[in-house]
């Protein structure tokens, strides 16, 4: 039996689980043996991660021990990433355990010029530890160029722009 482990939001110590206790689309608890707390996890529905073609792609985050992969449809404008949390609105929230991506961590601004082409641009929010694209850091303020395939990081996190829909 295949064993899982998650990182506890509380204390950030692993939580092992039996992965057949995953049902997509539902909530799981979770009881951390090492502070003692509860916390719940939501895992997708298949038909959740495949959702519906987005014009302007997505950013795949890859799975790792704090989350699961997940697809975040792009919208034109300004897209907040972080990690989600209660009583913080952000619209590109991901679901992680991962303590060092800020809740409101950088931002992908979407534009289309005159000519039909879509840029893409990554900016740091003043996040703890920064945003990094291609392994190199933002500099305060600093708008970069991003191209369908690059990989910006978050904390422990990898993401991935996908300028296009594509199935894998
Ligand atoms: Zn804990």
């Amino acid at each position: 039996m295949a064993i899982r482990k998650i990182r506890c939001p509380k204390c950030d110590g692993f939580v092992r689980f039996e992965e057949d206790r995953i049902e997509p689309g539902h909530s799981l608890m979770f009881h951390c043996e090492h502070c003692g707390k509860e916390f719940s996890v939501r895992f997708k529905t298949k038909k959740e991660e495949k959702k519906a073609p987005s014009l302007y792609g997505c950013i795949v985050v890859l799975e790792n021990v704090f989350c699961v992969r997940q697809s975040i449809p792009l919208m034109l404008g300004e897209n907040l990433f972080g990690r989600r949390s209660m009583g913080t609105e952000i619209n590109a929230p991901i679901d992680t355990a991962d303590m060092s991506m800020d809740r409101r961590h950088c931002i992908v601004d979407v534009t289309e010029k005159p000519n039909g082409e879509i840029v893409y641009t990554v900016q740091d929010c003043e996040s703890l530890v920064g945003t990094f694209v291609m392994n190199d850091i933002l500099q305060k303020n600093e708008r970069r160029v991003i191209q369908d395939g690059e990989i910006i990081t978050l904390g422990a996190t990898t993401l991935i722009l996908k300028t296009k829909d594509e199935e894998e």
